[in-house]
């Protein structure tokens, strides 16, 4: 059995996909892991395929877009083991169709998801602690028009400031003004901006301390989002993950990653 490094690792959407791997893979690193989805029957299907590969990778459910849950699984975490050294904020949506509930939808997952699971763990995480964003290229500053880029790209730029942001989106898709405003006709694209901006400010928050996050994109990965013509498959697509959740003491923070090759926001 594996699992007897001391660490423990939470990976959001961990039942499937690109988190699966991600779950293996710590676990196959020493890692005790908690997978976490939002999903009861296939969040235990998923961790009990693990264990039956000898690795120590236990079911917790999380609903990262339900405040509720976010809250009960950091009350059992804190009640538990009461540490996370390692979380991995993997789990997203891609929906389909274009309209201001698609946007709010996919925000409620890919960005405010993210941002809540990491507000409500991070106070279980001490020095050598290391989060990772698992964002994409699809959402790199380029795919915002020169009205939004700077605000998104801004240094200063608050998370206050970020939500407002995106909710600005969502009342310019809704009142048909999100083209002359600068954004892309892409929920998706806008809400992985956003999580490289949350990146870019929890780094910075944490700069003094020993906690590193990073955003990582896994590249085009065949999993029920990237769909089967994708050029990778879903273990190649953990392996940045794997290595930015792991990185040794001193290594980067702040940091955007293809392939373990730091990429522009
Ligand atoms: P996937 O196979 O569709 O898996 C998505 C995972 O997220 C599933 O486990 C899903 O759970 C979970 N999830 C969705 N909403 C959730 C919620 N509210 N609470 C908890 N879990 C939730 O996709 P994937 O390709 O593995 O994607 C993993 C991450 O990689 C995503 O953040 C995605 O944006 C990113 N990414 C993927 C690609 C690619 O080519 N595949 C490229 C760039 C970035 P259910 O099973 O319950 O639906």
């Amino acid at each position: 059995m594996s699992g007897n490094d001391g660490r423990i690792a939470v990976v959001t959407g961990g039942n499937r996909g690109i988190g699966f791997e991600v779950c293996r893979g710590l676990a196959l690193g020493g890692a005790r892991v908690i997978l976490a989805a939002r999903d009861d029957a296939r969040g235990e299907a998923a961790a009990e395929k693990l264990r039956a590969q000898g690795l120590a990778v236990n079911f917790q459910p999380l609903d990262v877009a339900d405040a509720r849950s976010v809250a009960r699984f950091a009350q059992w975490a804190a009640g538990g083991a009461g540490r996370v050294d390692i979380l991995v904020n993997n789990a997203g949506v891609a929906l389909d169709g274009f309209d201001s509930e698609v946007v709010r939808n996919t925000m409620a997952v890919n960005l405010f998801g993210a941002m809540q699971t990491t507000d409500r763990l991070l106070p279980l995480m001490g020095k050598g602690g290391r989060i990772v964003m698992v964002s994409s290229g699809l959402g790199e500053l380029g795919c915002l028009g020169p009205r939004q880029r700077p605000s998104f790209a801004a240094s200063d730029l608050t998370r206050a400031a970020l939500t407002g942001l995106v909710e600005q989106f969502a009342d310019d898709v809704a009142g048909g003004r999100h083209a002359a405003n600068g954004w892309p006709s892409n929920a998706y694209r806008v809400s992985k901006a956003g999580l490289n901006a949350f990146t870019r400010i929890v780094a910075a928050q944490l700069r003094a301390g020993e906690i590193l996050v990073n955003a990582v994109c896994p590249g085009w990965v065949r999993t029920g989002m990237g769909g089967r013509s994708a050029e990778r498959g879903p273990q190649k697509g953990a392996e940045t993950i794997l290595w930015a959740a792991t990185l040794p003491p001193g290594g980067p923070s702040g940091k955007f990653f293809r392939d373990r090759r730091e990429i522009s926001w």
